[in-house]
């Protein structure tokens, strides 16, 4: 990463040699490079301002020791800020999914159409009956899992989540486009109650676009399931426009964290930055495949080089 910034900035560089420090003068045109190089990464603009402002801040008066040039100093602070702002800022075990709560500990899974949610749900769902789950840095074992959809509207949707659950291996719970998605939950909290399940994950409906019915919907889903996750799964393809979505989902839900999708594709990432800084929230997994094996835990550092390409 950093040599490719470099590159990047190397053209800056050259006409900086032999200055010992960043200042207002020196760094205005480097600064117009980073923020170019987040814009490609499809960084939302208000977030790339915002950013790069801060930066500026860090760096000006910033000394350039040794054989630092004043470019190579100002690609570390870049760094180490989009690092920090990633998520590095939460501590080490901010990515970590809680189940502390009296079994089941229930996950609720919101975002749009397409975002990757019933995919995520079955990721999650193997990982978490494989042993996969991390406590304050320690794996608590395998889960009994259940997982259920509440998504009435698309039959298809129900079928998807019976089919992947069979490939993650734990049970799934039938629902039909006929019931209530609260009584779907109630019925699944009841049965994963009867059954002791650790975890239940409760799939919803996502529609193409924001829309205050689902919005309704969901937020009496979790008002009935109380979930200590509601984890908000988001395409990184979206780029820019994965900033109104986060935010009106943040705005609608309390989410506990974000689920990244599609890092496999081209996307540089920048949608990790701009919904980390919308909601306040942790990012806590990535996707990667559409395969169930296709999940990671977040990592800040990782995605703060990827971001800067
Ligand atoms: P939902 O409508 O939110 O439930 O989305 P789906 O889980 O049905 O996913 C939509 C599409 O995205 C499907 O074709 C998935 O296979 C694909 N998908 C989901 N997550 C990933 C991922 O991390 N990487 C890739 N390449 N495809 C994914």
């Amino acid at each position: 990463m950093l040599d490719n910034l470099t590159a990047r900035l190397s053209r800056v560089v050259k006409t900086l040699k032999g200055e010992a420090r960043l200042t207002e003068a020196n760094t205005q045109e480097m600064l117009r490079e980073v923020r170019l190089a987040l814009l490609e990464a499809d960084v939302a603009l208000p977030v790339v301002r915002e950013f790069v402002a801060r930066v500026k801040e860090k760096a000006l008066g910033e000394d350039v020791a040794g054989s630092l040039t004043p470019g190579q100093a100002l690609v570390g602070v870049v760094h180490k800020e989009l690092t920090t702002l990633m998520g590095g800022d939460l501590g080490p075990n901010a990515t970590e999914l809680s189940l502390a709560q009296q079994p089941p500990a229930v996950i609720l899974m919101a975002g749009l159409q397409g975002s990757g949610k019933t995919t995520t749900t079955g990721k999650l769902a193997r990982w978490l009956a494989e042993g996969g789950h991390v406590q304050n840095g320690r794996k608590t074992g395998k889960k009994k899992v259940l997982v259920v959809s509440a998504d009435v509207y698309r039959p298809a949707a129900i079928e998807q989540l019976k089919t992947v659950a069979a490939q993650a291996g734990v049970d799934f719970m039938p629902s039909t486009a006929d019931q209530k998605p609260e009584d779907i939950a109630r019925n699944a909290l009841d049965h994963a109650r009867r059954h002791h399940y650790d975890v239940l994950i409760v799939d919803t409906a996502g529609r193409l676009g924001i829309d205050e019915v689902l919005m309704n919907e969901i937020r009496a889903l979790h008002a009935l399931l109380n979930p200590i996750e509601t984890l908000f799964v988001v395409d990184a393809m979206l780029g820019q426009d994965a900033v109104n979505v986060a935010k009106a989902f943040n705005d609608a839900l309390p989410l506990t964290g974000v689920v990244l999708t599609k890092l496999d594709g081209d996307a540089r990432g920048g949608a990790a930055l701009s919904v980390r800084q919308i909601t306040g929230k942790p990012l806590k997994f990535v996707g990667v495949s559409e395969k169930l094996a296709g999940l990671e835990p977040f990592h800040p550092e990782r995605m703060a080089q990827r971001v800067l390409g």
